[in-house]
């Protein structure tokens, strides 16, 4: 249920804890992400509206950013090539483009104790498959405030707590028309051990 937050008529709408949503973005609308109570991942795709088969590709973007940390002023790419969406502000400076949705089979592989869950992959499947995207097209995700530091030196991953505080954004300015895939990530190790929802507003062009 969208929820008020600023006097000039923008409204946040939420997405509860451990599920996801998908929705339409035109060309130079601005989406904001929220993290409304700090320490919680929300897991971003984006697919052409007019050709589902061009994605957003972390290949393509990391390869022509030279960098692993993506922040304000870097481009996400599809995989032809072409830029998708621009960061144009980040409050946090910490985000992950490296790791694929989490999932019934990271589940079991991380946590074989606790029930599985669906995850960001079986939320993303479900909240596409109106748009005729089935869940083997679902590529690497945007996982904004995933911290995910490498080693330099050993190139060994980590998957720590976010660093986002409550409040904490991500801004996006759409380069084509877009469906975007947005959750709030159902991992545990992902978000601090506990599970929040995720915001985001749409600013029209
Ligand atoms: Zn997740």
């Amino acid at each position: 249920m969208p929820v008020p937050l600023f006097g000039g008529g923008e409204v946040n709408v939420t997405i509860p804890e451990r599920s996801g949503t998908a929705f339409r973005l035109k060309t130079g609308d601005t989406l904001v992400v929220v993290d409304p109570r700090g320490c919680q991942v929300a897991d971003l795709l984006a697919f052409n509206a007019d050709d589902m088969d061009e994605v957003i590709s972390s290949g393509r973007t990391l390869d022509y950013a030279e960098t692993i940390r993506l922040t304000a002023g870097h481009k996400l790419y599809s995989n032809r090539s072409r830029v998708m969406l621009d960061i144009t502000d980040d409050t946090v400076g910490v985000h992950d483009f490296l790791l694929t949705p989490c999932s019934y089979d990271t589940f079991h592989h991380f946590y074989p104790d606790l029930p599985p869950h669906r995850g960001c992959f079986g939320n993303l499947a479900a909240a596409l498959e109106p748009y005729g995207v089935t869940p083997d097209r679902i590529p690497v995700a945007f996982n904004c405030f995933m911290n995910v530091p490498v080693d330099g030196t050993t190139g060994r991953l980590s998957v720590l707590p976010p660093i986002s505080k409550a409040g904490d954004t991500i801004t996006f300015r759409a380069a084509m028309d877009l469906v975007i895939g947005l959750t709030a990530c159902s991992a545990p190790a992902s978000n601090g051990g506990s599970f929040k929802p995720i915001e985001y507003r749409i600013e029209p062009a």
